[in-house]
């Protein structure tokens, strides 16, 4: 079967379909289009029957093919980490304008790394340390820290507390994209969500948990004058912003997305 046959009968979205031949031959997408008459081979042809199965189950295809693209990156990823999001983009940028020279951040909850190891790899005058409760997460944010040549200080522990020292009145900025989807929202038995680890998608409460760990925590860690970042869903700027100001942050506002959505409250200690 040629690539050009093949794509033909492959019953996915063209874009996703292309997505796999190129993953799969190496090929870019020029040489995909050029080189359609190229018979693939045998292992290829087996090999690509699985991952559309896997797709057509539903299998996120960042997943399948153990990669995703943030901030100009390929981010290794699997099943023990949430896929990074275009929003979580808006996140870092809002931290790099807040980080002073030589500043030092702190990203809770890192995951894949992606916050922590973006932000090291942009501003090489900074100290990053990122922490995550899943040990398989960390795994994978050290992995990507080093195939990706970012110095950053991986700590095991849930939210402040954690397995290695953390200086008290320490941090100019601390970050976290945490679980923010309520528990019972539909939005987690749809699409890609359904195979993220749900510890990483809700608080299993009301979404709001999180915010408030970090806001309460979060004074005892940062330098005055330091900012505290968090992301959260697109209806929760109202409830984020209150909780900042109850936890005496000053100059709170909420920054919304590329769709104009609320996504990310931050606020100032003073
Ligand atoms: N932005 C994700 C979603 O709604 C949720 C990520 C998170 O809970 N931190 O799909």
């Amino acid at each position: 079967m040629t690539i050009s046959q093949w794509l033909r009968n492959c019953p996915l979205p063209k874009l996703e379909a292309r997505m796999l031949l190129q993953h799969q031959t190496s090929y870019t997408p020029a040489q995909l289009i050029t080189r359609d008459q190229e018979v693939l081979g045998g292992q290829v042809l087996q090999n690509l029957s699985v991952w559309v199965e896997r797709r057509l189950n539903g299998e996120p295809m960042a997943y399948i093919l153990g990669v995703r693209e943030f901030y100009g990156r390929m981010f290794a990823v699997c099943p023990d980490v949430l896929i990074p999001r275009p929003e979580t983009e808006h996140l870092v940028e809002a931290v790099l304008a807040r980080l002073p020279e030589n500043g030092y951040v702190w990203d809770l909850g890192t995951g894949s790394g992606a916050i922590a190891v973006t932000v090291a790899l942009e501003r090489s005058d900074v100290s990053v340390r990122a922490s995550d409760i899943s040990e398989r997460a960390l795994v994978v944010a050290a992995q990507n820290a080093a195939t990706l040549g970012a110095k950053v200080e991986f700590a095991h522990g849930s939210w402040f507390q954690t397995d290695r020292p953390s200086e008290k009145f320490g941090y100019d900025v601390i970050v976290s994209n945490p679980p923010y989807i309520e528990a019972g929202d539909r939005h987690l038995q749809q699409g890609d969500l359904r195979f993220e680890p749900q510890h990483a998608l809700t608080d299993f409460s009301d979404g709001l948990s999180c915010i408030r760990i970090l806001t309460e925590g979060a004074p005892d860690y940062l330098k005055p004058g330091g900012w505290l970042l968090i992301e959260h869903g697109f209806d929760q700027g109202e409830a984020g912003r209150a909780i900042f100001s109850q936890a005496g942050f000053q100059e709170v506002q909420t920054l919304s997305d590329l769709a104009g959505l609320d996504r990310v409250t931050v606020g100032r200690k003073v």
